[in-house]
């Protein structure tokens, strides 16, 4: 095994367009890996926040070998808008390192009320699917690095 494998770190992440399963090499991202459903073969885009929902935020969570940076969020919240832009740039500059997701909270009321989530945006850090730092209201993207690292993740 070389040194590369050995330190690999991966996700598992619902196709978005099929919903196969796909176990994704976070090395790989930036590849655009494919959906392992040869019938779908869809990029899997991980370069850009994934959108998690209430059948498949647990199952994420559990399986991610890297931190995830959660931004509750609502299609009618104002500042979720202004912060849109700079979230999908945080997450193309961390593609590979960290996995960016969204949830959108009134599509996921489970998810949403597990994580006592009474404001938004809210921004979370998960490490090893614990909550490991948050934050409400939008932020500028300095505070985003810096929640990250608050959370412990070199950033
Ligand atoms: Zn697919």
């Amino acid at each position: 095994m070389s040194a590369d494998t050995a330190s690999a770190k991966y996700v598992t992440v619902p196709c978005q367009f099929c919903g196969t399963r796909n176990k994704v090499n976070m090395a790989r991202v930036a590849h655009r890996p494919k959906c392992r459903n040869d019938e779908c073969a869809k990029p899997i885009l991980l370069d850009r926040p994934f959108p998690l929902r209430d059948d498949t935020f647990a199952d994420v969570l559990a399986h991610a070998e890297v931190p995830v940076l959660v931004d509750f969020y609502a299609d009618w919240c104002g500042p979720c808008k202004a912060m849109a832009p700079v979230f999908d740039a945080v997450a193309g500059e961390l593609a590979g390192r960290v996995l960016v997701a969204k949830v959108n909270t009134d599509a996921a009321p489970i998810v949403s009320q597990a994580h006592q989530i009474r404001s938004i945006p809210t921004i979370m850090v998960f490490r090893g699917g614990q909550p490991v730092a948050q934050q409400m209201g939008a932020l500028p993207r300095a505070q985003l690095l810096e929640l990250l690292r608050q959370g412990g993740v070199a950033v």
